[in-house]
């Protein structure tokens, strides 16, 4: 891995914080307020080729890789605009229909997903399962060579937005150890059978999350992603993007806040001398930093890893911990640097408190995090 940035990742970043000023986190949060998508940011990401850049080419994407999608994500929520679309649709669902559709679903789907046109939701969680991914109990029968879907899903973002969503179902039960086979199917998002309610959440955001209500939805076989009863492993494939879109998302997230709080700092002064001189004021900041950059670099790594063809979980895992950390770190030193100008709307910093603190529970918590690399990393007995 080089550590010196290439012409090509400075050029990429400044291409999108343009994109991303140009809109900026006012026009974030008044789409937010207006509880409608960020079309016109979205529009314009496309057409300059940013939502297909790490898909394939010939399906019209960029033909680049997932550092690069990561560095959109990340520069996009450094000027306060975290676009999570980009975890779910662009890095989940994009990463398992490259990796595992038929070159029929790639036409179909994938293409749209790489011009920006189309847009998935990704449908994992339930209410019972929780973290257990492999417990769910949303299944899908066989029915005259068709399946059919049954089921609640549930904290499913971006819905209402999506043309269609990458269902993970039960297909069966594994006889020797009792574990559920999980299939991945494309639905459509107004497939009859289908229907949905929101879930009011403290998150600022377009993006709304919903439960999801599967009535015996019915698709053809041409909807089944990968091969029946090894859905499992198409999912653990997208977590790793899953999970360096996040801490993407994270870094981001954290930029933005110290920037914001370096600013606020250097003009402050109400003892005569701008309130950054107080190392009080400059050390939870400074110790924010040193944790936003060993993230940072944590997430080049896992990055660069699964571009490779490389084992990424690992750090993929940690470099999602440590931004996630990170960001609440530097949200949580800006907010409290600009004293009670930190909950004020128009300093753009409490409206993000909640996005930057879901990176800790979604889409993977921390403790399974840590969970993953006892038992990965350190080769410790599992407790569950
Ligand atoms: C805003 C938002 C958006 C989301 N979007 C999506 C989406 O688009 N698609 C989707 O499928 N899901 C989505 N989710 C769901 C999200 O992935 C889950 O909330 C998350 O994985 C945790 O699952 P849970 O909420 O059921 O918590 P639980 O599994 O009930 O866990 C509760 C707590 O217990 C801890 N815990 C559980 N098991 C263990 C263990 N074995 N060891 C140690 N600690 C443990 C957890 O870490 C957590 O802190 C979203 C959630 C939110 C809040």
């Amino acid at each position: 891995m080089d550590l010196v940035s290439s012409e090509d990742d400075v050029s990429l970043r400044q291409v999108v914080a343009d994109v991303g000023k140009k809109f900026d986190h006012e026009y974030f949060m008044a789409r937010t307020k207006a509880g409608e998508p960020v079309t016109e940011l979205w529009q314009a990401l496309a057409e300059l080729g940013f939502l297909g850049i790490s898909l394939p080419e010939e399906y019209g994407g960029g033909g680049g890789t997932l550092w690069q999608l990561a560095i959109v994500a990340e520069e996009l929520a450094a000027v306060g605009c975290p676009l999570q679309p980009l975890v779910y649709s662009q890095s989940i669902a994009g990463s398992i229909l490259a990796r595992y559709g038929t070159d029929e679903q790639k036409e179909r789907w994938l293409r749209g997903l790489a011009a920006g046109t189309l847009k998935f939701s990704f449908a994992l969680t339930e209410s019972n399962s929780g973290s257990n991914s492999q417990g769910i109990a949303t299944s899908a029968r066989v029915e005259g060579g068709n399946y059919v879907l049954s089921g609640v899903k549930t904290f499913i973002s971006g819905v209402d937005d999506a043309d269609a969503i990458l269902v993970v179902a039960r297909t069966g039960t594994d006889e020797r150890t009792n574990k559920g086979q999980l299939s991945l199917f494309i639905v459509d998002a107004h497939a009859p059978g289908l229907t949905r309610q929101p879930i009011p959440t403290a998150l600022q955001a377009p993006d709304r999350q919903w439960t999801l209500f599967l009535e015996d939805v019915e698709l053809g076989p041409d909807r089944l992603v990968g091969e029946l009863h090894r859905g499992f492993r198409a999912v653990f494939d997208g977590l790793n993007p899953e999970r360096v879109l996040g801490a993407a998302f994270s870094v981001g997230i954290g930029r933005y806040a110290l920037d914001k709080a370096s600013r606020y700092v250097k003009e402050r002064a109400v003892w005569g001398v701008p309130i950054g001189t107080h190392q009080a004021v400059a050390h939870p900041m400074a110790q924010a930093k040193v944790e936003l950059e060993a993230a940072r670099l944590m997430l080049e790594k896992a990055a660069r890893l699964y571009d490779a063809g490389l084992q990424a979980g690992e750090s993929a895992n940690m470099a999602k911990f440590l931004a996630a950390e990170a960001s609440v770190h530097c949200l949580d030193s800006a907010i409290q640097v600009h004293g009670g100008n930190g909950f004020a709307l128009e300093y753009g910093l409490t409206d993000m408190w909640w996005l930057a603190r879901l990176l800790q529970v979604a889409p993977v918590s921390r403790e399974m995090v840590l969970n993953f690399v006892a038992e990965h990393s350190l080769g410790l007995p599992k407790s569950y």
